[in-house]
């Protein structure tokens, strides 16, 4: 038997509660229900889920609370937002919170289930492309996650992609444009605003647990990473053979 995708279901109204129960158990997926934003986080917290379904309009958390506060529990779910005809106020907001759809109600059926199977694919971005060091790092794409001294750190997408930038260029000063550029692929697509808070997530993840940061500040310029041995190289599958594709810095 195959493994059956596990989904996190927040919603309120329990007959919209119970439309997605049944229509979601006869599309083959484990269903688990919570009423509350607190009875989510608490079951998020417990279980794995593989894509939460996430109600806006809560009895005691907002669904935009809980979406923060499941992010900042470092939970990668997909998570599609669920939300009542003209209480999205703000479309930039969900997505900031770290969502990644939404649906306004009421939903058909059929484009949910199109939308929880798009959600549920895995990420095309980076498929079987090596893994990335640079010094005390290894960047993992087809995990997307970082390695710094041993330690795995899982990352979402945007932080992937800055990520990668600094670690293909080891020791130069990088600005804000060119990490948009590289992060959100368009000419000013995103606001530096959004690019430090970006960063600081990154941040949150790559320096907070070590001693030394490798992301550093060059005030008026933009960042710069640091580390022991700046050079990048491709590690071939068997992490053996290395091939240097930048410069040592003197
Ligand atoms: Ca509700």
């Amino acid at each position: 038997m195959k493994d059956r995708h596990h989904i996190l279901v927040v919603e309120d109204e329990l007959g919209i509660a119970l439309t997605l129960y049944s229509t979601l158990s006869r599309a083959d997926y484990k269903v688990v229900h919570a009423k509350t934003g607190r009875t989510a986080l608490r079951k998020a917290a417990n279980h794995y889920f593989d894509l939460i379904l996430l109600d806006l309009g809560l009895p005691d958390i907002s669904g935009l609370e809980v979406c923060r506060r499941l992010r900042a529990e470092s939970i990668t779910a997909p998570i599609i937002i669920l939300t009542g005809d003209g209480t999205l106020r703000s479309k930039l907001g969900l997505f900031d919170a770290g969502a990644t759809d939404y649906m306004t109600k009421p939903f058909n059926l059929e484009e949910l289930l199109a939308r929880i199977k798009a959600g549920l694919r895995p990420q095309p971005d980076y498929p079987n492309q090596p893994p990335m060091q640079v010094g005390e790092l290894i960047l993992h794409p087809a995990r997307r996650s970082v390695e710094r001294a041993g330690m795995l750190i899982e990352l979402r997408k945007k932080e992937f992609a800055l990520m990668e930038y600094f670690m293909q260029h080891p020791g130069e000063v990088v600005d804000r444009t060119s990490l948009a550029e590289h992060a959100w692929g368009s000419k000013g697509g995103a606001w530096t605003n959004t690019i430090d808070v970006h960063i600081k997530h990154l941040r949150d993840k790559v320096d907070r647990p070590f001693a030394q940061p490798v992301i550093t500040t060059v005030h008026g310029y933009g960042y710069k990473l640091v580390t022991s041995r700046p050079v990048a190289k491709r590690i071939n599958q068997e992490g053996r053979r290395y091939e240097g594709i930048a410069q040592d810095s003197p």
